[in-house]
């Protein structure tokens, strides 16, 4: 082995589905400095990879030519050479070595004295039958299946898979005739027979079996794009084959299976059932926040492409933005420092915050009520907590205040029961709560309290107050108020509470740049989701950037889905008013617009 040389992993993809990528495949994407990937292999895929890696479409490059084997060999051996110690992946639909030509670029890398490893993956052969509801053996059915390639002679110069939209015409007829199989053996083979790569050829195939004594009526299904959100499955036997292809105009990616099996399909199938399937749905949220609705629409069915807007980075410690009145009352921040001892270490931006020392956070002695606006709000806080040295104990006593319910979930998580969450999860339903709270009013719609036993009601105010600790509240200052917000939030509660300080504990950082990839995907998608306001705006603004080799955004106008779900009324109207359609959930909560979603295409399929 060379010394220093990278070392290159061929990962197995899997047919399609995200989730069938392994465990083991991922944690390599997510290290890995340069990633060489073809055409099949899902977007949603390549966003596990790191995003600082290089991507490199060996499947289409800018002149839509695919990459020579013998290029990609090459490819692999050069960054291997030139980059020390990197981590270079090659990532391949199903698994590397079952028809995916990871052998010979194995046997490239040894020659070359590359070091490698392969991560299997799950081949399209099984996976994509099981999608669609066929177990490729069955007691009494089927003891053996046989994987064949129906293409075995062309394709010799150029990448693996044929790209979606490489579509084989089977009108065309035979392109190549496979070589090499034993039809006769095949013919009278009792298992399962699985082709890849065989539609073009299938007629040709289907004949020979026949002529050699296999039954025409044996079953047999296409299966189109399988496990992805635009799987297809066509029934038909032996002798309808050809024409099949042609009437059903069945294009590559596809498997034909053929056997007993086959019928089984007809009752398992399960995933077109699924309220979601076929959808590809683009997410914005920031990553992190993403996942839990990314897991909820891919259970219905869908493919997500999570394409965050924002990045959302803790602050090395909190900046305090201490409030004065203007002459009409209204809140200004006049000035931001850090929270720490040395009152006299201004920190001009977060930027530079980041080199300082951990907060200092007996200043939370100050406060008698903690009000949080988002989950980054509480996420952020705890870190920087639990980064100073201190932990949950240093809020006992004291009065926790949330937006809404999802942002009391996210307290939940860390061991803090909410006191006060308003019915409107609004800023301004929070900042009106509060206001109630100090001027001692009765807020008879828009209170809500939890009880010791964490249940909810809707109260009046002088219930709440004497559920929540007898009469100490009557005597809440507001100066003893503390705001934990991130740098983007508007004065809303400033507004309200004048006196409240307001520490900002994270910062949103807009994404700036689409990847290729990210916007070809994004452009095929059924739809997208926005939870923020802020989201739409920016989706828009990365969508109009001119794309690689325009000269300007119009000559290059990005395609985007026309439909939006979104949550929130803001979020709604600022995505009409960037020409969206809009599905706006009846809550702001993401279970409630994951039930909108499926609601919207139930009500589609109709
Ligand atoms: N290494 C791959 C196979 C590469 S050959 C694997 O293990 O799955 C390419 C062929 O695989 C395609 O022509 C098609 O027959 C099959 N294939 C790959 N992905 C597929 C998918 N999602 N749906 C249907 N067929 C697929």
């Amino acid at each position: 082995m060379k010394e220093n040389s990278g070392k290159v992993y061929l990962i197995g993809a899997g047919p399609g589905d995200p989730g069938l990528l392994t465990l083991r495949g991922k944690s390599v994407l997510e290290k890995a400095d340069v990633v060489v990937y073809d055409r099949l292999v899902s977007p949603a895929i390549l966003g596990f990879c790191n995003p600082k890696a290089k991507m490199v479409d060996v499947g289409k490059m800018p002149t839509h030519h695919k990459v020579k084997q013998s290029e990609i060999n090459k490819l692999l051996v050069q960054f291997a050479s030139e980059m020390p110690n990197a981590t270079i992946a090659r990532l391949k639909g199903g698994d590397p070595f079952v028809f995916g030509r990871g052998g010979e670029e194995a046997l490239e890398l040894v020659a070359a004295g590359v070091e490698f490893e392969v991560v299997p993956g799950i081949t399209s052969a099984i996976s994509v039958p099981a999608y669609a509801g066929i177990p490729v053996s069955h007691r009494g059915i089927a003891t053996s299946f046989h994987i064949i390639t129906g293409h075995e002679k062309a394709e010799s110069s150029s990448n693996v898979i044929p790209a979606p939209t490489d579509v084989i015409p089977a009108q065309a007829g035979i392109s190549s005739a496979p070589v090499g199989l034993d039809f006769p053996a095949l013919a009278h083979c009792p298992g399962t027979l699985i082709f890849l790569m065989g539609i073009a050829n299938m007629d040709f195939i289907a004949k020979r079996l026949m002529e050699c004594g296999k039954d025409p009526k044996t079953p047999l299904a296409f299966i189109e794009k399988g496990t992805t959100p635009y799987q297809r499955t066509v029934m038909a036997t032996l002798e309808t084959a050809g024409e099949t292809i042609v009437r059903e105009n069945v294009t590559a990616p596809a498997i034909t299976i053929m056997g007993g099996v086959v019928e089984l399909g007809k009752t398992l199938a399960w995933k077109k059932n699924l309220p979601l399937s076929g959808k590809r749905l683009v997410v914005t949220r920031a990553a992190k926040q993403a996942s839990g609705i990314t897991e909820r629409l891919t259970a219905l069915g869908a493919e997500v492409i999570e394409t965050p807007m924002i990045e959302i980075r803790t602050l090395e410690r909190p900046l305090v933005m201490a409030q004065a009145h203007d002459s009409i009352g209204s809140a200004m921040p006049v000035c931001e420092q850090p929270v720490t001892a040395l009152a006299s270490h201004v920190i001009a931006s977060p930027e530079g915050a980041r080199q300082s020392s951990p907060a200092d956070f007996s200043s939370l002695a100050n406060f008698d009520l903690l009000a949080f606006t988002s989950t980054n709000g509480v996420e952020s806080f705890f870190k920087l907590l639990l980064a100073s040295g201190n932990d949950i104990r240093i809020l006992a006593g004291k009065k926790i205040a949330s937006v809404g319910k999802i942002t009391e979930k996210k307290l939940l998580e860390y061991g803090i029961r909410c006191d006060f969450v308003p019915e409107d999860h609004t800023g301004e339903g929070l900042g009106m709560l509060l206001r109630s709270i100090l001027d001692e009013r009765t807020l008879v719609n828009s209170l809500q309290t939890k009880d010791e036993r964490g249940s909810t009601n809707s109260q009046t105010l002088a219930s709440s107050l004497s559920l929540s600790k007898g009469t100490e509240f009557t005597n809440l200052d507001e100066s003893r108020i503390l705001l934990l917000q991130g740098n983007l939030a508007d004065d809303t509660l400033l507004k309200l509470l004048p006196q409240a300080t307001r520490w900002v504990v994270y910062e949103t950082l807009p994404v700036v740049e689409l990847p290729e990839w990210k916007r070809e995907a994004v452009a095929s998608a059924d739809a997208v989701v926005f939870a923020s306001t802020s989201a739409v705006d920016n989706f828009v603004k990365l969508l109009s950037q001119s794309t690689v080799g325009a000269t300007s955004c119009l000559e290059a106008p990005q395609a985007r889905p026309r439909t939006s779900f979104c949550i929130g009324r803001m979020t709604e109207s600022a995505a009409r008013k960037h020409g969206f359609d809009t599905v706006t959930s009846d809550e702001t909560t993401m279970d409630s617009l994951v039930k909108k979603i499926a609601e919207y295409y139930a009500g589609e399929g109709a």
